[in-house]
């Protein structure tokens, strides 16, 4: 049976000597490493002994550090950022003893399409700070698009800034512990405007508690779909500035611009209407709320 070396590095200044090394790769939680192949695997770096299980949250951006387990982050975020859509987002997430061991930085480098961390990171415009081949912080989509970015890079840290968003997290699934086929996150900033009496809509509606403020910003992520994410930009665009009273969800959802490949149990139409009618579901939520 092969031998795997494993390297326990205590600072941080050690680890790119070991990055540059072929074959050998950084060891979060495993639980995505112990179920690959690991043929291609000759050394794994163990990370718990380096500085990356902290959260600071100072001048209005959080930042966790990638050795942070799922269980850990929705702890702490639950003190500091109780609205983070982080929070139900990974409670619902695997079973208890996965959520113990999962980390972000392992979660983030791997990104399956079932994952429960990444729609909510990337609404949130996250960055990732990397250490290695290259240093710096950079945009998570960045990162997730940049091949030579993640090469022989460890995640330290993901930050992002600390807002009241109205937020909303589906997942689908046909049982709580199954992977979601698909996961939508909705972040919606509104802002009072008009004075009620100038609004345009006075017909009575579930909306119309809201017929005063406006959608200043908004951000909806699907995961899960053909091309592993997708940012509904144009949908985002159409929202901003309207007043939620006006919205007509249904309508929106109905003219969803997402396609899905097939999976088990569902086909990529199904995955499509399920997808429309949680968006729908998510809308009409966020605009409540
Ligand atoms: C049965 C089961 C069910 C699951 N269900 C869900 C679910 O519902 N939702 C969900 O979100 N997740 C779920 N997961 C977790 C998911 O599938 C991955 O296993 C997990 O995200 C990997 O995180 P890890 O910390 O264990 O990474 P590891 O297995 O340690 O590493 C994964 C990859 O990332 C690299 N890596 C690790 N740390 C870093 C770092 N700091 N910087 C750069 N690269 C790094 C490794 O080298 C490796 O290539 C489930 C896992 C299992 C086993």
């Amino acid at each position: 049976m092969k031998e795997i070396t494993w390297y326990f590095p205590s600072t941080l200044e050690e680890v790119p000597e070991l990055l540059k090394k072929e074959g050998v790769f950084a060891h979060g939680g495993g639980t995505a490493l112990l179920r690959s192949n690991l043929a291609r695997v000759e050394g794994l770096i163990d990370l718990k002994a380096l500085p990356l299980n902290f959260c600071r949250d100072s001048e209005g951006v959080i930042e966790i550090g990638a050795g942070c387990t799922y269980s850990q982050t929705t702890e702490v975020l639950q003190k500091i950022d109780s609205h983070n859509i982080l929070i139900p987002a990974l409670s619902g997430a695997a079973s208890t003893p996965l959520r113990n061991r999962i980390t972000l930085g392992g979660s983030i480098a791997f990104f399956p399409v079932w994952s429960d961390l990444m729609g909510p990171l990337l609404a949130l415009e996250a960055e990732v700070t990397l250490i290695g081949s290259n240093k710096g912080s950079f945009p998570l989509v960045e990162y997730l698009k940049k091949r030579e970015i993640r090469n022989r890079s460890l995640i330290t840290g993901i930050s992002f800034k600390k807002r009241e968003l109205n937020s909303y997290y589906f997942r689908q699934s046909r049982t709580r512990f199954d992977y979601s086929a698909f996961s939508i996150s909705i972040l919606v900033n509104k802002i009072a405007s008009l004075p009620e009496s100038l609004c345009a809509s006075s017909s009575p509606s579930a909306y119309t508690s809201l017929s005063a403020s406006r959608i200043e910003e908004a951000v909806i992520v699907i995961v899960g779909c053909r091309n592993k994410f997708t940012r509904l930009s144009s949908l985002e665009d159409s929202l901003k500035s309207c007043s939620p009273a006006d919205l007509q969800p249904k309508d929106i959802a109905g003219s969803l611009e997402v396609e899905f490949a097939a999976k088990k149990n569902y086909s990529p139409d199904y995955l499509k209407h399920l997808a429309a009618v949680e968006l729908e579901r998510g809308l009409k939520a966020v605009l409540r709320s």
